[in-house]
């Protein structure tokens, strides 16, 4: 077997996975009001994201979600970096998993105009490698008041 995982930072890492999750945030956001995933584990079969949310989502809601998301992945965005200041990305972005000895330039990747949020992770270069995504299944714990979203490459 080629050992190409040295650019990989988890043997299971994707990319495509990984990006997918930024546009998956954004879209939480936009719909329910949560914030960005406050853990997720990200792996080529299947990933998870968990969400503080208050409730759990419908069926309806689910399928609205992930037509979304696959909306924006249909859109063949470009995915691109930029950097800013720290002082910069503090004011305008959520840097709570920012590791504070990430440095005074902070990385910025952007999924076109849909979502910008500070991240060292690997992405695809346009969102049209990604394909699509399934949601496939979800639920709430009442006890944590986390949502917790499964879902896989389509
Ligand atoms: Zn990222």
């Amino acid at each position: 077997m080629i050992n190409s995982t040295i650019n990989e930072p988890k043997k299971e890492y994707n990319r495509e996975m990984h990006t997918a999750e930024h546009i998956l945030n954004q879209t939480m956001i936009r719909m329910f009001g949560t914030g960005r995933s406050v853990t997720n584990h990200i792996e080529k079969k299947k990933s998870k994201c968990d969400y503080r949310f208050d409730r759990a989502l419908s069926e309806e809601e689910i399928r609205l979600l992930e037509g979304k998301v696959n909306e924006i992945i249909g859109q063949s965005l470009d995915v691109k970096e930029s950097f800013v200041s720290r002082e910069e990305a503090g004011l305008k972005y959520n840097v709570s998993k920012l590791p504070e000895d990430a440095g005074d330039v902070i990385r910025v990747i952007s999924v076109g105009n849909y979502d910008h949020c500070p991240c060292i992770g690997q992405h695809v270069s346009n969102t049209s490698e990604i394909g699509g995504i399934a949601i496939i299944s979800s639920d709430f714990n009442n006890e944590t008041n986390i949502l917790r979203i499964r879902y896989r490459i389509a």
